[in-house]
This record gives C-alpha cells, sequence and structure tokens, in this order.
C-alpha cells in the first residue's frame, strides 16, 4: 500500500475531469532536437471546459466545498487565467455560483478563457492590479452579508486541498508507466502557484521514485510574500501534514528554473513562439502562450545544451492552457 493513499482517497472528492489522461511519445520532436526519448503527459484534455490542470486539484476543492455546504465558489486569477476558466466550468456543472476576481480592468473585447468563463456563468470582478486574490475577502464578506455560503478557492486553486489532486496524479502516472513498460528519469512542467509542483514531490516521495522534477518557472512575482520555491516547499509540507504523512521537505528537494522568465507573466518572446510553432507543426499538438509555451521553450534550451543524456527519458507534463491562444493572436503571427 503506498503511503497516504488510504486518506487520500477518502477526501471529498467531486469527479469533474476523464483520468487517466493520455500519455504519448512525441517521436517528431525527438528528430526535429535530436532529443533523447520525448513523453507528453496530456493534461491539457483532462476534459472539464477545455480542459488543464486545475481539473485535478479542483476535484479535490469543489469536492470539499460541497461536502461543507457551500452554494458558491470564488477564486482568482489574470484575466486569461486557465484556473479561473476550469473553476467557472466545474461550478457551472456543480450548480454553484461563481465569482472570479480577475486582473486588469474589463477589455473591449471578449475573448480565449475570458470568453468562456461568461458562457459558464461566472461573474466577474476586475480587480485592477490585484491579480493573486489579494480582495477575495472583501468580496467574500459581500456574499456573506447576502446570505451566500462561498467557498474560497486560493490562487491557481494551490492549497493542501488542491495540491492533492497532484499527489493522485503521480500515482496515475506510475500506473500508466508500468503498464506501457515505460520509466521516466526526468518530468519538466510549468511551475506558477505551486501547486502542481508540490503535489508532484509529495506524490514523488510516497512513490519513492527516482525521477527528476524540473519545474520552469513562469512568474517572477512572488505568491503570498515569497518566492516560488520557498512557497513550494511550504506547500509540499503543508500537502504531506494533510495526507497524514511524515516527511518533510526542504530545498534540497526542489528544482525550480528561473531561466525562462524573459519579459514577465504572460509577455510572450521568441522562445515561447519557436516552442509553439515546433510543437503544433511537428505533433499537431496546441501549447499555450503563457505557460506550456515557456516550460517548452526551457526544455528545448534544456536539450540543446546537453543537460540531459541520450539514455534517458523525458516527461514534459501538459498543463493545458490553449483556449488563451486566441487571446494572443498578434503576439504568434
Ligand atoms: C496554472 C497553470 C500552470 C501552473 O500550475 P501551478 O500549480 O499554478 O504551478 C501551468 N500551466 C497552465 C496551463 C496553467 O494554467
Amino acid at each position: 500500500m503506498i503511503p497516504g493513499t488510504e486518506t487520500l482517497n477518502g477526501l471529498p472528492r467531486q469527479r469533474l475531469g476523464f483520468f487517466p489522461t493520455p500519455l504519448v511519445r512525441l517521436q517528431n520532436l525527438e528528430k526535429v532536437l535530436g532529443a533523447p526519448k520525448l513523453l507528453m503527459k496530456r493534461d491539457d484534455q483532462t476534459g472539464l471546459g477545455l480542459g488543464g490542470n486545475k481539473t485535478r486539484k479542483l476535484e479535490f476543492l469543489i469536492g470539499e466545498a460541497i461536502a461543507l455546504g457551500a452554494d458558491a465558489v470564488i477564486t482568482a486569477g489574470a484575466a486569461q487565467s486557465n484556473h479561473c476558466r476550469q473553476t467557472a466550468a466545474a461550478a457551472a456543472q456543480c450548480g454553484l455560483e461563481c465569482h472570479l476576481a480577475l486582473g486588469g480592468t474589463p477589455p473591449a473585447e471578449l475573448s480565449g478563457n475570458l470568453l468562456l468563463n461568461t458562457l459558464f456563468g461566472a461573474e466577474i470582478h476586475w480587480s485592477g492590479e490585484m491579480r493573486k486574490g489579494e480582495n477575495i475577502p472583501t468580496i467574500v464578506a459581500g456574499l456573506q452579508q447576502q446570505g451566500k455560503k462561498p467557498y474560497i478557492i486560493p490562487y491557481g486553486g494551490s492549497n493542501e486541498t488542491g495540491a492533492s489532486g497532484f499527489v493522485a496524479a503521480m500515482i496515475e502516472l506510475q500506473q500508466q508507466l508500468a503498464a506501457a513498460g515505460e520509466q521516466v528519469d526526468h518530468i519538466v512542467f510549468a511551475s506558477s502557484s505551486g501547486g502542481t509542483h508540490s503535489g508532484m514531490m509529495v506524490g514523488r516521495d510516497i512513490l519513492g521514485a527516482g525521477f527528476q522534477l524540473i519545474g520552469v518557472n513562469i512568474d517572477k512575482d512572488e505568491v503570498y510574500g515569497m518566492a516560488l520555491d520557498k512557497y513550494i516547499i511550504h506547500l509540499a509540507n503543508t500537502t504531506a501534514n494533510h495526507l497524514k504523512l511524515n516527511s518533510t521537505f526542504s530545498q534540497d528537494d526542489v528544482q525550480l528554473s528561473s531561466d525562462y522568465l524573459g519579459d514577465g507573466y504572460g509577455v510572450i518572446g521568441d522562445l515561447e513562439r519557436e516552442a509553439i510553432s515546433l510543437t503544433a507543426g511537428n505533433e499537431g499538438i496546441l501549447l499555450d502562450p503563457v505557460y506550456t509555451g515557456r516550460a517548452m521553450g526551457g526544455l528545448i534550451d534544456m536539450i540543446r545544451k546537453g543537460r540531459f543524456t541520450q539514455e534517458e527519458t523525458i516527461l514534459f507534463w501538459h498543463t493545458g492552457g490553449s483556449p488563451a491562444l486566441f487571446a494572443y493572436g498578434d503576439d504568434l503571427r
């Protein structure tokens, strides 16, 4: 029995996605890049409102909201947040009111994730400079005054409840690899609010697995006043505690590359453009401009710099986000 699974299986959970997501090999990209074996975990295909990694967190977060008798959920993000869009879809499916605190001001045109949020019936609270949920308490107070029972989903869904979804994801991956007769040496993915990364760390620990987890940092701004690697360690520890595990995590357990931050969150450069077009043009797979485009750009750079041997196997975890492509058309031409 894998440690922690009894607790994990006992947590409230709302089924929202189609799992396991596909595991595919990218043979064309391997050839083009002269890369070692390259696998991709297709979490862009989780199925909830055009999919993405937040579906895994939301199964536990929405599960908890329902268990607590909430009638509304609130979360926050950038105007093109994939997390907010998947939350809006989940809330629609479960009959919950959805409130989104989005950074910025109302744009002239609805596109990408923002368009989808409105189709899912979410109420948007334009929040200016605040794109990480700084104003959630104020909005929650207003909802409570109206007699509502709001459940707070933190920025990115990244608390121990949400991160538990990525502990479960590691178990899913291990079963898939075993069935396919594959093993991996490195998992590369976009890391931003910390939930994916810390859940993967706890999952690797309970499985006793030896692969490296290489997060590519997407956003140079801090989370809750902490550098991202510090927040990931904190969240791995609280997630382990949530699952009644004794494991503790420290700086040595985190590998986070901040080499690909470019001009900041959501600013598209040559790195992202090349990665998006190579992956689309050779594999017919869509990345996204903000997260997976940057993370794949980082992986391509690491391959070119000889970071991996030809005998190793690399898995790129596709965390979703392609609806945002439609909001970045001008930057991708
Ligand atoms: C949110 C998101 C990430 C980052 O996941 P975190 O758990 O916030 O670190 C990566 N890729 C996409 C497409 C996302 O929407």
